[in-house]
């Protein structure tokens, strides 16, 4: 692995990040929703842009692809299942991509149930999981079902513990919020929220955040736990994952 690589964050409209994955020199970037701020970063930063990768179709996340193409080509990665624009290497789970000028591979993921084709990228110890996995939540079933969605979401509680976890939206203290009325006793949690509320205060990031974290805090990794179960009067993970995504999109 490329040891001068980094990821940072480029904030776009109300709560999106375009991750850029860089070194002094290139830069490839996640879900560009809005070329400006891309390009703004990359003349602050001189870097040259060398890939776009994309995790889902929605405007948020593929709005930015043609204008940054007008600056000069390069390869768009995407899932093979959706209407991507300039889509040139459509991928689909069990396929690697190689980033020569960053010298950097990633996995690909299928993770059907926000859309269904949504996938991610798995590598330099990131991943890069566009709008399934959010900080302490999880995307809206806009396509999928909810099994599908439980599924994608074991996917990548199964990586490592160390792996770090890159959201495309800023949506972490409102989860918390959420997953204190589940679980107020949790103290992962409740050390999370004292943690991410301070990022916030200052204008920073909570992301990334880690497999690890994830697994401690996150609700929606936990609908195994008889805990929770209880909380919506049930014995089974998907009938309790399926009421919990319910009861978050009208929180
Ligand atoms: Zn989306
Ligand atoms: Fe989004």
């Amino acid at each position: 692995m490329n040891p001068r690589l980094h990821i940072s964050p480029i904030p776009a409209f109300q709560d999106n990040y375009i991750w850029a994955i860089h070194d002094d020199r290139h830069a490839a970037v996640v879900d560009p929703g809005d070329a400006v701020a891309v390009l703004d970063f990359l003349q602050q930063h001189q870097l040259t842009l060398t890939a776009i990768l994309i995790t889902h179709h929605h405007h948020d996340h593929v709005g930015g692809i043609a204008a940054l193409l007008a600056h000069g080509a390069v390869p768009v990665y995407g899932p093979a299942l959706e209407p991507i624009p300039h889509l040139s290497h459509p991928l689909r789970e069990g396929q690697h991509i190689h980033l020569e000028a960053l010298d950097a591979d990633f996995q690909i993921l299928d993770l059907p149930g926000h859309t269904l084709g949504h996938i991610a990228y798995y590598g330099i110890n990131s991943a890069f999981c566009g709008d399934t996995l959010f900080g302490c939540g999880c995307g809206r079933l806009f396509e999928g079902t909810a099994a599908q969605m439980l599924n994608s979401l074991s996917k990548l509680a199964r990586l490592p513990a160390a792996t770090a976890v890159y959201c495309a939206h800023e949506y972490t203290l409102s989860n918390i919020t959420f997953a204190l009325t589940l679980e107020p006793d949790n103290l992962a949690l409740q050390q999370r929220h004292t943690r991410d509320s301070d990022l916030r205060a200052h204008q920073q990031p909570t992301l990334p955040s880690t497999i690890a974290i994830e697994l401690a805090s996150n609700p929606f990794l936990r609908c195994h736990l008889p805990k929770l179960q209880h909380v919506f009067n049930t014995d089974n993970t998907l009938a309790t994952f399926t009421a919990m995504r319910l009861l978050k999109d009208n929180f």
